[in-house]
């Protein structure tokens, strides 16, 4: 028994238990996964936000081309029709005069428009006049000088990567050309990269938790800035957009170059400052159209470069703008402008958080005690296996020992009497009577032996018929009198005059009063005296009790139940020196309890016991 509950213990418990714990351990990170996964989500989110951004841009950049290739054809037909069908001088007076005007003119049609340029390589800024109004005056000063590729500036470009794959050549004259012209990369990439301006609580790293170079490098753009002259950037491209911030204000320029020009004439390049205030009302109604299917529990918000939001999702939300749950740089088209995704309800996460643990608990909790209430029960039923298994072989070596008691006596008697050498009658009718009673006790025996296999295969039949319990009694208990008498037994018996009817097989029923009145006697030490009554009772129902009472060692306390458990015996053969095979309760319960009654054990005042078989009385 105990190898198998240690290895129970070892193959069983140990690892439910091990593995109870690394689930508790798990349980400890859940906030840490949920956030994780809600941060991959909402990064999705930020990111497709930045993306649609970047593409609203782009199409803004396209009608921008649009805008300037029909002001240039506009310009080429009126100047044919003026010049009667000549361009003359290779098209430099047509440009100069389609350039000066071309500030004006993109101003009234394309409404992102602040201000229109107009730079060509030969003759410089051809458009806006500084002295036309206050903003241009002030875009010549901030921009003149890079245009014209006279200063280098810190810009932002958005086709760094097209950039660096095309060669550039100076060219032989030395003619300030927008074509080909080598800088040193050193040069052209001298830019330095700037801290972000907001902190999102889960920031985008490979590792669940970044180490101090990974966490201190996310806290810095990821777009950032070339010092370079405005030819280098825009290499031999047709058209692109770039940044600057100028006395820390983000300036938006668009440009553009018509492809079916002659390649002199490319050198001409039209553009536009945007103004930013409806770029961002632009900005605004595509952050309101996008994906109404994320809304659930976050905001989402563009944030310029000095992290105030300038598209909020949802009208009226406030946030602590710096500290977003995630966010994403939109790159170089609005540098150090953000994508950013707001919690609705920071506290959520957490309260998600500790229901998942309570919920994941309470499974581990009940997991550990399943495992628990499980092994106790296979423990349990082991050991009553085992116990029954023990009982099995004391009632083989009872059974046998029984069997041999009473035949070694018949055949020492029988013997006696068949050599002669019994003379006096009266000795030979004692000796006749043991060779009786020792008859009776192995029928006895070997009646209960085979019943109770019967019973076991559900093969016992019974065969009930109305008749009084208490002529039963009596001619059972006048029967086995003599026996009882013969080894000094009293029994005193109190029957009702009246018949006790009841349903029953009469030798199924005298084999329980015998059983009861074979213990009485096995079981009395001292006093042999045995009480046998019969009781009518009419509550709760109408029934009828046979009482077997001795004087005897009574039943040990706690197995007044286990004493009708088959095998079982109370008074083993080795210390009480009592046969038996733990049959005869067994099956007295069973019988009685076939009969709709049942055999039960009292404790007796003045000690020794009392067994009462409980019929129900056939109704009149
Ligand atoms: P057994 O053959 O051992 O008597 P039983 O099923 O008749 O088998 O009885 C089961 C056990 O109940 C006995 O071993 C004994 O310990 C206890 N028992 C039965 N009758 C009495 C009694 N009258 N007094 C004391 N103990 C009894």
């Amino acid at each position: 028994m105990k190898k198998v509950a240690l290895i129970f213990v070892l193959a069983v418990i140990l690892p439910s238990l091990a593995l109870a714990w690394l689930a508790v351990r798990s349980l400890r990170d859940q906030q840490f996964v949920l956030e994780r996964q809600q941060s991959l989500l909402y990064q999705g989110v930020t990111d497709a936000l930045a993306k649609d951004i970047t593409d609203y841009l782009s199409d803004q950049q396209r009608d921008f081309s649009t805008h300037v290739q029909q002001y240039l054809s506009g310009q080429i037909q009126q100047y044919l029709s003026e010049k009667k069908l000549h361009i003359g001088d290779g098209g430099a007076e047509f440009l100069h005069s389609a350039g000066a005007g071309f500030d004006n003119h993109i101003r009234k049609q394309w409404p992102l428009a602040e201000v229109g340029f107009c730079v060509s390589s030969k003759e410089g800024l051809l458009s806006p006049s500084p002295t036309s109004r206050p903003e241009a005056r002030m875009f010549c000063a901030d921009h003149g000088g890079f245009l014209v590729n006279r200063d280098i500036a810190e810009v932002y470009w958005n086709n760094v990567a097209n950039h660096r794959a095309q060669p550039v050549f100076k060219s032989a004259s030395g003619i300030n050309t927008f074509q080909k012209m080598p800088l040193l990369e050193t040069n052209l990439f001298a830019s330095k990269a700037q801290p972000r301006k907001i902190n999102p609580m889960q920031q985008q790293a490979v590792l669940p938790v970044p180490n101090e170079l990974q966490a201190e490098s996310l806290n810095f753009s990821k777009v950032v800035a070339a010092d370079a002259e405005f030819r280098v950037l825009i290499g031999d491209a047709m058209d692109g957009m770039l940044a600057r911030f100028v006395q820390d204000k983000l300036r938006l320029m668009f440009w553009h170059r018509e492809p079916h020009l002659e390649p002199l004439e490319q050198q001409t390049i039209f553009g536009a400052q945007l103004d930013l205030a409806r770029v961002v009302e632009g900005l605004k109604e595509r952050v309101k159209a996008f994906e109404p299917a994320y809304r659930e529990g976050i905001a989402f918000a563009v944030l310029d470069d000095k992290a105030k939001p300038v598209a909020i999702s949802s009208a009226g939300f406030q946030a602590n703008w710096k500290r977003p749950f995630v966010a994403t740089e939109i790159g170089q088209a609005l540098p150090h402008w953000e994508a950013a995704v707001y919690l609705t309800d920071p506290g959520s996460l957490a309260r998600s958080a500790s229901t998942m643990r309570l919920t994941l608990g309470l499974l581990i909790a009940l997991f550990v005690v399943a495992i628990g209430a499980g092994s106790w029960l296979i423990v349990s039923d082991l050991n009553r296996q085992l116990t029954l298994a023990r009982q099995k072989t004391d009632f083989v070596s009872n059974v046998s020992h029984e069997l041999k008691t009473p035949l070694t006596s018949i055949r020492m008697f029988s013997e006696m009497l068949a050599e002669g050498r019994v003379t006096g009658p009266d000795k030979q009718r004692s000796f006749l009577n043991i060779i009786t009673a020792e008859t009776a006790r192995l029928t006895r025996l070997i009646n209960n032996v085979l019943d109770f296999s019967r019973m076991e295969r559900g093969e016992k039949k019974y065969s009930f018929a109305s008749g009084d319990l208490a002529e039963v009694v009596r001619e059972t208990a006048e029967t086995f009198r003599p026996h009882l008498e013969s080894n000094g037994f009293r029994l005193n018996c109190a029957f009702p005059e009246s018949p006790q009817i009841v349903n029953g097989d009469r030798d199924a029923l005298a084999q329980v009063v015998v059983n009861l009145l074979s213990n009485a006697e096995k079981y009395s030490n001292g006093q042999k005296e045995i009480e046998l009554q019969i009781e009518r009772h009419n509550q709760p129902k109408p029934s009828v009790e046979v009482r077997v009472m001795d004087r005897g060692m009574g039943v040990p306390r706690g197995c007044e139940e286990k004493i009708f458990e088959q095998f079982y015996r109370a008074h083993d053969s080795l210390n009480s020196g009592i046969q038996g095979s733990g049959l005869g309760l067994t099956l007295a319960r069973q019988i009685a309890r076939a009969h709709g009654g049942d055999v039960t054990c009292e404790p007796r005042d003045g000690g020794g016991s009392c067994f009462v078989l409980r019929l129900p009385v056939k109704p009149a």
